[in-house]
């Protein structure tokens, strides 16, 4: 056991100051002399990704499904172990940190990062949350929960005050957090970019200390997001620890001159490192080797990875066509610009090198062989596209693009590392590998291209430092004697994209070489190299021309880590491209039209109705191509169920018209009715309502019974149900259970939901779907009025109007007393069952439970 306050006494206030800081990206020193450890952390919620910023880099990682697919799988069970793979992944990356889960509310339909975060509920996203918290601490990693708070937008999201009531803050937005500290005791807390109601969220004491540490019995570290605003007194003494990435600006060596100044009292900066050491005591990091980053390509996360993904597919509609019986309807086309590429994550911060990536063109491909015929039918690349998988091949054979380094600007010598890259994304940050520093060394890359259609494609350069590239050994494009200006890629860092054509044949290959140094580089390195396909008019016609030939046709639409990413929002909620229309003319020609959509946030599906079936696929990780086939064609059943409202259209949202802000501050003007609890609330039509989702199989639900008929606070309760799988296959059923309020001086939603059960049932199985119901399960906060007393008093010599007396002038958790509705739904908009409960009346006392790890 280490005396951690004997430890910090030991410490000069230069010592203790450099714990408050990182040294660079992604380290925080340690203090050798004093046996403190070095600590390195890792971003993100779909992945361990080491310390290569947007998928730079050369080591790989498992890509979990995001986090929108996530929150749809309704499972916090397999949530955990999800949670568990990420924390063994974060520790082949020697880290400690893992900068996840994200887990702000979907507000708006079209935020940017809406893919890493779970759902528009709060306790859908807190009980998801709080599972992935304990799988990543469970393997000694502590996992941050972020962006503390207010972060649903990224509109300015440096400076953009995010203006939140006190009940929409206490009932949705920091409700996942607070589950996430009671119910996973998580160990690190991110803070917003944003301000809350005009404060920087890292200098908010209210926010970091009285209700994340006070109330909720936080032990943990909390830590700015990268580059941050902070403030050296304001957030020291609001209860901020550690200030990323380094070197410190407020805190770190400014921290220690404040101290010595006496700006901040040296209690404070005792205090933050007591709570640092107390975190690597916890996650028991004092004698950790020194960080190595390496790739470790499990079997067992690859089933789970693809478990997540089936688990996460919505079957939103189905005319009797799905699962497809392929003897019935042997032939199928596959169409669409997505069909072809592994879209398996957003992006920004939380992008990764995968360990491979796989087609949704390549897994049916293998199944059905020459059944299947393939048309993109339109583009939707916002920039050109790196190649990648099949279409590049090594020297050696193998797919992707042998890259070899040297440790000089100028390719001489040998190589001093060989390696392969499964695309012609070639991105390095910091030193790339052991030998090769960061601002000196060049690499050459070397693959075969083979052309996958007629015409002329165009080759595109975006370089990071110097580059050109060379075809069949001639050079095409020469970003080395003649650089660009700056584009607005790569945090705008890299240059603007050069392009060129060249025409090729479909099947017909060419030498590719790329040349890269890193001359005028700073921190990241490298190139990327798209290939833009040949233009065609033609495109919609040869989909629908491939849909009418065959049995069925898939439409596989959506969105990608260009549309859906960290640094912007969606202008609107429709599918980039020609999309709609190529459902349009496909689902005309063939009345067998399944509609995939893969996407991590919502989108209009103008088509909906006249399409045989759709399924939504969430962005959903390296397995997301196989998982897809295997609930295509019935090896798996679709066992997600929505976590997000689908709305007919975004001008429905109640966000619409205030989103994303402007003049520095962003109304949360909708307060409580925000995602379902608007459009249930108000009686308004929807695409597809909060909860839903289909199976394969059909199921029969029983009565409802309650624990007890009266509950007071104090009490716990429990409803359950009986449900039976009446089909032919195994399939998971979600029972989910809405609370309708009974009336009370605050106005409510309709219903909230307040606990659900998934339940795996084979052909003719019962089980019991069981709620455990708490106070907070019938509760709303009350912020009460602090004009009360005055308006009594100044209203006494009139009787008739004076204030009523209200008990409630402690601000809290209050239950109403009166008659609560306990629902049990399909969805928010399709209730099965309703049984009355007597609740008491009361405030709720705060208790602490956030225990050790
Ligand atoms: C993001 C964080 C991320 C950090 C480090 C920031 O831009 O907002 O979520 O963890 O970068 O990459």
């Amino acid at each position: 056991m280490t005396d951690i306050a004997a430890l910090v006494q030991s410490l000069t206030v230069e010592q203790k100051a450099s714990l408050t800081a990182g040294t660079d990206f992604w380290n925080v020193a340690g203090i050798s002399s004093h046996g403190i450890p070095a600590i390195r952390v890792t971003d993100g919620p779909n992945g361990a990704r080491g310390s290569a910023l947007l998928g730079g880099g050369l080591v790989s990682s498992a890509c979990v499904p995001c986090g929108s697919a996530l929150g749809a799988t309704w499972d916090p069970i397999l949530i955990e172990d999800i949670g568990a793979l990420v924390g063994d992944e974060a520790r082949t990356k020697g880290c400690r940190f893992l900068l996840g889960p994200t887990i702000n509310l979907h507000r708006s339909p079209i935020a940017g990062r809406n893919f890493e975060c779970y759902s528009e509920d709060p306790l859908l996203s807190g009980r998801i949350a709080a599972a992935f918290v304990r799988g990543v601490q469970s393997r000694g990693v502590a996992a941050t929960v972020k962006h503390f708070v207010g972060n649903e937008a990224e509109f300015e999201r440096n400076t953009i005050s995010s203006d939140i009531d006190e009940r929409a803050m206490r009932e949705l937005y920091l409700r996942p957090f607070e589950i996430a500290v009671r119910e996973g005791r998580v160990l690190a807390v991110m803070t917003a970019y944003n301000r809350v109601n005009s404060t920087f969220c890292t200098e908010q004491r209210s926010l970091l200390t009285d209700v994340l540490r006070d109330q909720w019995g936080f032990d943990g570290i909390v830590m700015t997001d990268w580059f941050g605003a902070a403030d050296t007194v304001a957030s020291s003494g609001a209860g901020l620890d550690l200030e990323m990435p380094g070197p410190g600006r407020a805190f770190g060596p400014t921290l220690a001159d404040a101290v010595r100044a006496g700006r901040v009292p040296e209690a404070a900066l005792d205090a933050i490192v007591t709570r640092w050491l107390g975190v690597i005591d916890r996650l028991d990091a004092w004698n950790d080797p020194p960080p190595i980053e390496t790739s470790i390509d499990r079997p067992e996360h690859r089933v789970l990875a693809r478990r997540a993904a089936t688990d996460s597919i919505v079957l939103l509609r189905n005319n009797a066509i799905l699962p497809i019986d392929d003897t019935r309807h042997p032939s199928i086309a596959l169409i669409g610009p997505t069909a072809g590429v592994a879209h398996m994550m957003g992006g920004g911060s939380a992008q990764l090198t995968p360990h491979y990536r796989i087609t949704p063109a390549e897994v049916l491909g293998d199944r059905l062989g020459p059944r299947l015929t393939l048309a993109r039918g339109c583009t939707i690349d916002r920039s050109a596209r790196p190649a990648e998988g099949r279409q590049l091949r090594t020297a050696t054979g193998e797919f992707g693009v042998a890259v070899d380094f040297f440790a000089n600007q100028h390719w001489h010598g040998e190589p001093t590392v060989s390696t392969v890259r499964p695309s012609t994304r070639l991105l390095f940050f910091d030193d790339p590998v052991p030998g090769i520093s960061g601002n000196d060394f060049s690499f050459r890359a070397t693959t075969t291209f083979t052309a996958t259609a007629d015409g002329v494609h165009h080759l595109t350069l975006t370089q990071l430092g110097r580059a050109r590239v060379l075809v069949d050994g001639h050079t095409l494009l020469d970003g080395i004697t003649d650089p660009p200006p700056a584009g607005d890629e790569f945090f705008g860092l890299a240059g603007r994209e050069m392009r060129a054509p060249v025409n090729m044949r479909r099947g017909e290959s060419v030498e590719v070489t790329i040349e890269s140094n890193t001359i005028g580089a700073a921190f990241f390195y490298g190139v990327k190299l798209g290939v833009v396909p040949p233009a065609s008019d033609h495109d919609i016609d040869d989909a629908v021309a491939a849909a009418t030939a065959a049995d069925i046709a898939v439409v596989m639409v959506g969105t990608s880590d260009e549309w859906e990413s960290e640094g912007h929002d969606r202008a609107d909620m429709d599918l980039p491209g020609d999309q709609d229309e190529l459902v349009r003319r496909v689902a005309a020609a063939n009345p067998n039209t399944v509609v995939v959509v893969n996407a991590g946030a919502p989108v209009t599906m103008p088509w909906a109705d006249d399409v045989a079936a759709i399924l939504y696929v969430w962005l959903g990780g390296q397995e997301m191509a196989g998982a897809l086939d295997a609930v295509l064609f019935g090896d798996a059943e679709p066992a997600g169920r929505l976590p997000v409202t689908m709305p007919l259209e975004l001008e429905h949202n109640p966000t619409f018209g205030t989103f994303p802000g402007e003049n520095d501050h962003l109304p949360y003007g909708e307060g409580l009715l925000m995602g379902y609890r608007h459009y249930d609330t108000r009686h308004l039509p929807v695409r597809y309502p909060f909860g839903h989702g289909g199976s394969y199989t059909s199921f029969a639900w029983g009565d409802v019974t309650l624990s007890c008929e009266q509950f007071a606070i104090g009490d716990s309760g429990r409803a359950t149900m009986p449900v039976t799988n009446t089909g032919t296959r195994r399939g998971a059923e979600v029972v989910q259970c809405y609370v309708r309020p009974a009336r009370g001086p605050l106005s409510r939603p309709a219903r909230e939901l307040v606990g659900w059960a998934k339940l795996w049932l084979d052909p003719g199985e019962t089980a019991t779907a069981i709620i455990e119901l708490d106070a907070r399960s019938f509760a709303h906060w009350d912020p009460t009025s602090s004009e009360r007393q005055h308006l009594r008093e100044r209203t006494r010599t009139a009787p008739h109007a004076v204030s009523p007396a209200s008990p409630r002038d402690v601000p809290g958790w209050w239950i109403d007393a009166g008659a609560y509705t306990i629902e049990m739904a399909r969805s928010v908009a399709d209730v099965q069952r309703r049984v009355s409960i007597n609740v008491a009346g009361g405030r709720i006392a705060e208790s602490c439970q956030a225990t050790p790890l």
